[in-house]
């Protein structure tokens, strides 16, 4: 029988009547249930390397099946093409996207800060309004969380293998496994047994992957192990053009992927005691430890698995001697391999959660959100990580299913920002979001009707006092340019990201394009006024 909704969803699909039906479903008599809320979220995911998006890396992507459950993902509802951060770094990040507001006056603007759990944020209003509340994963912004009735949170960044867990009594408790999938299996059980089926949820699965130091799962290590990930044409970017900071930074893949731990040329971890790895890496000029307190926490048989793979690995890569530009080569291969390994997990671990959504009915009912703290460098201008205002870690994921209001399918050019995903969320749950809160709700988006005064610029701040010597900048982002500042230094950036997405030519001073920056300065004032942070 032809169900109303699938009569609905046939004719939208024709390009029948879609412009008097709205696709909502709102011809339905009943009342709709509150609707569930499952946030997926992950950290450091690109769009490069999600299949969903149209990028640089899409055909491989698919081509390899990296990312088949996010894509079924974006088929069943919406994907934003252009979501963006206001601060390109992880606790900024959450910070922003659990308050609605922007870093300096959610007061968390750097990494190391702590968050102030007090105020105002997403999940305590849902807990309020009678939802069960519950995180599984990252948190990474040193506070204990508020508004959960239920958390099991990594300390810190978390690990990789047999991971530390701090439930929401303090307890610190040890599981055994990889990360990615024990986050999906206490996201399952909780779904299973620990909530109350009569009440609406709001279920946060934060993952750890795919961050640094991209520690692959066992079974994905020899992912890709015969193929090259396609380099970006700007991997030897030299900056030529653009301001001082691009040259002053530390997150390059020639200087900064150290041997021993991002691309892990370590001894063999079975038959090494942890001093000699960490020897080894001393002699890379690691500075990042984290790779070695994994190996320090693997069972003998993870150990095993791990040196099958790279032992065989590193030899043939010391064989090559490597230098200059074959070897910045080498560790982009390796880098990448890695990273994509982690997401590979990242995507199954997801896709058994959206399976048993569907196997017990919450399907239908449960909005369910993929996103991710920020975007990545993968070699676009010789980098790793994010915190820059270039597109790569500026846009970040954002996909969202809401069965019977999302058009499955739909792509979404309308910008919106991280601060806007509390007040639209609670709104779609029919909770009102105070008026201080600096997001503004695209639910009216997703049921298919831009306001005609919806943004179409972003502000962007970066405050550089955290690692890779990163300056600090403020900026505005709009559909075709983007203005950048850096106050340290007053130096300026302009782009014309339609004609030149890689961002390889600064406009800055030349006087065809006065008008336009002159806009643009007069919008970063506007902005940075409007939310009170400039
Ligand atoms: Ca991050």
């Amino acid at each position: 029988m032809l169900t109303r909704r699938r009569f609905l969803r046939q004719m939208a699909l024709a390009g029948v009547g879609s412009q008097l039906l709205p696709y909502a479903g709102a011809l339905n008599a009943a009342p709709r249930k509150q609707p569930n809320i499952l946030f997926l979220f992950s950290d450091d995911h690109s769009l490069q390397t999600l299949g969903a998006y149209r990028t640089r890396l899409q055909d491989f992507v698919r081509k390899h099946r990296i990312t088949p459950n996010l894509e079924q993902l974006a088929a069943e509802g919406a994907t934003f093409n252009n979501s963006f951060v206001c601060n390109s770094i992880c606790g900024p990040s959450r910070a922003a996207i659990l308050t609605g507001k922007h870093s300096k006056i959610n007061g968390f603007w750097t990494n190391g800060q702590r968050f102030d759990g007090s105020q105002w944020t997403m999940p305590q209003a849902f807990q309020k309004a009678g939802y069960q509340t519950a995180l599984f994963g990252k948190w990474h912004l040193a506070s204990t969380p508020t508004g959960f009735d239920v958390s099991e949170i990594l300390p810190g960044q978390g690990m990789y293998y047999n991971p530390d867990f701090i439930t929401k009594d303090g307890e610190r408790i040890r599981e055994q496994g990889y990360c990615t999938e024990i986050i999906a299996d206490k996201t399952l059980d909780w779904l299973e047994n620990g909530r109350d089926k009569d009440k609406p949820f709001f279920l946060c699965s934060w993952h750890k992957a795919p961050h640094r130091t991209w520690m692959p799962e066992p079974k994905y290590m020899d992912l890709l192990d015969d193929v090259d990930v396609p380099e970006p044409d700007n991997l030897f970017d030299d900056y030529a053009g653009r301001s001082s900071a691009l040259k002053l930074q530390k997150m390059s893949i020639r200087d900064e992927i150290n041997l021993a731990g991002d691309a892990k040329v370590t001894p063999p971890v079975v038959t090494s005691t942890p001093e000699e790895i960490l020897a080894s890496a001393e002699k890379s000029a690691s500075r990042d430890g984290a790779t070695f307190a994994e190996f320090k926490r693997m069972t003998d048989a993870q150990k095993e698995a791990w040196d099958a793979h790279y032992v065989p690995r590193n030899r043939k890569f010391r064989a090559k001697k490597l230098t200059g530009d074959a070897l910045t080569r080498w560790k982009y291969q390796a880098y990448m391999k890695d990273y994509i390994r982690c997401i590979k997990s990242l995507d199954e671990q997801i896709g058994r959660v959206l399976t048993y959504l569907k196997d017990n009915g919450l399907a239908e009912n449960t909005i369910v959100v993929y996103s991710s703290d920020q975007g990545f460098y993968n070699g676009e201008h010789g980098w790793y990580d994010k915190r820059w205002i270039y597109e790569e870690s500026l846009r970040n994921p954002f996909i969202i299913k809401w069965p019977g209001v999302v058009k499955p399918g739909r792509r979404i050019n309308a910008m919106i920002q991280n601060i806007d995903y509390a007040p639209t969320l609670l709104e779609c749950a029919g909770i009102d979001a105070p008026s201080d809160v600096q997001g503004d709700s695209f639910k009216p988006i997703l049921e298919g009707k831009t306001p005609e005064d919806w943004r179409k610029t972003i502000l962007y701040t970066y405050y550089g006092r955290g690692a890779h010597a990163v300056k600090t900048h403020y900026g505005v982002r709009g559909r075709r340019f983007k203005l950048v500042h850096f106050p340290e230094t007053d130096e300026w950036e302009f782009y014309d990201i339609k004609k030149d997405p890689t961002e390889m030519k600064n406009l800055y001073g030349q006087a065809k394009y006065e008008k336009p920056v002159a806009r643009m300065k007069r919008e970063l004032k506007r902005l940075g006024e409007k939310y009170r942070v400039l």
